[in-house]
């Protein structure tokens, strides 16, 4: 039986769940706000673990290729102190695969491959219960109806008002993320601090890492614990203004840490925000969540690879009961919320540690995760 289904959001989530379905013969709309998959800078480097994202992407058939394309070395973490001297100096083994690191972008091209995407295609509103099916109504003022509408549209999810009544929440940690671009010719010194994959500084309540990428670009993350509000009196589209308020909450910190910052080219402010650790609710027939939209969570290397990981295991679950689609999704959400709360718990604790009064804390959790 031909259902029509579409998902909403063209994230590392909603294209695995089109691009598994496809795999198995289902026709799936893919509807993407963005008007082209360049629109947006694509954000960094996604570790992808072994039995998460990886198993996504076998699922999508795609594993080999990924493997080619991924960055093993990627995985090594480097710890220092707010003086500069290293703790940890951690490089994986060249056999290690469990957690390589891949350009957001190259994934997005690997899942995009053959899947036609509608772009340019915002939703602004879902309503299920339509003698039709489920009615889908574009920012343009056009509508469409499905028979399955899943909303894999990230943190502010126009899909999930049709759910659940939930919205995401301050942590009262903020992030503010900074870019070198070809570190290796023009900051040697920071290209070899940084080495082949990231370096951290835990100070009290505050961070700053640095992540190589691809071609020379590193990603620099700033976290500290700040009221929502704390830029009230910054004009956070001034860079330098903004360097200069971001240097003054880092100040004492070593040279070379404050270094990644003065060379920053440009500044992205993201708040972080979570929903709730066990976010459920009553099934709707013809309409799901996956990925952020479903699950919001710290940032600390799951997100992306449990949007994938629900993608598949929707599209398989559909796969294989397609006579009966409303169960195939009740039996896909009961797996989604245990595993996403089972997470949820852990970054959020990860996150109280990785930004806490005591550095130590930081520490302490990269040795646990280690072992
Ligand atoms: C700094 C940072 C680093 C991170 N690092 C990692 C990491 O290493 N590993 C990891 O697993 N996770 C990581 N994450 C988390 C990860 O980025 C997210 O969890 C992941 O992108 C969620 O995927 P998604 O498909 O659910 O949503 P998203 O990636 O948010 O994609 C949602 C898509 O929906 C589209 N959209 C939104 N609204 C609409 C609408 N109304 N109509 C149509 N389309 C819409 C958006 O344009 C977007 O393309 C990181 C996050 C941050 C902020």
């Amino acid at each position: 039986m031909r259902h029509r289904i579409a998902v909403v959001g063209g994230g590392p989530g909603g294209l695995t769940f089109a691009r598994v379905l496809h795999r198995h013969g289902c026709p799936v709309t893919v509807l993407e706000r963005d008007p082209t998959p360049d629109a947006r800078p694509p954000g960094g480097s996604l570790d992808l673990q072994e039995g998460l994202g990886q198993l996504a992407l076998d699922k999508a058939g795609l594993l080999a290729e990924f493997q080619a394309l991924s960055r093993p070395e990627g995985q090594a973490m480097r710890i220092l102190d707010t003086a500069g001297t290293v703790l940890r100096d951690w490089r994986p083994h060249p056999d290690e695969r469990a957690n390589p690191e891949i350009d957001r972008r190259q994934l997005r091209d690997l899942l995009l491959d053959s899947l036609d995407v509608q772009w340019g295609r915002e939703v602004s509103q879902v309503v299920p219960g339509t003698g039709e099916g489920v009615l889908v109504r574009y920012a343009d003022g056009r509508q469409e109806t499905f028979d399955l509408v899943v909303g894999a549209d990230g943190a502010w999810s126009r899909v999930r008002p049709a759910v659940s009544p939930v919205t995401p929440h301050y942590t009262g940690v903020t992030a503010v993320e900074t870019s070198l671009d070809d570190i290796d010719t023009r900051h040697p010194d920071l290209a070899q601090l940084v080495g082949d994959g990231s370096v951290a500084v835990y100070g009290a309540n505050r961070s700053v890492v640095a992540q190589r990428n691809s071609g020379g670009h590193v990603k620099v993350y700033t976290k500290f614990r700040a009221p929502l509000d704390w830029h009230a009196d910054l004009d956070l589209t001034d860079v330098e203004a903004t360097r200069a308020g971001l240097l003054a909450l880092f100040d004492g910190w070593a040279a070379p840490v404050l270094d990644l910052l003065g060379h920053g080219t440009a500044f992205v402010h993201r708040p972080i925000h979570v929903l709730p650790v066990s976010h459920t609710w009553t099934h709707v027939r013809g309409v799901t969540l996956l990925g952020d939209a479903a699950h919001l969570m710290p940032p600390l290397g799951a997100g992306a690879n449990l949007a994938m990981l629900d993608g598949a295991e929707l599209a398989e679950s559909i796969a294989a009961d397609p006579d009966d689609l409303d169960e195939a999704v009740r039996a896909f959400e009961e797996q989604m919320w245990s595993r996403a709360e089972r997470w949820a718990t852990i970054t959020t604790a990860g996150l109280e540690r990785l930004v806490s009064p005591d550095p130590a804390e930081a520490l302490a959790l990269f040795e646990e995760v280690q072992r």
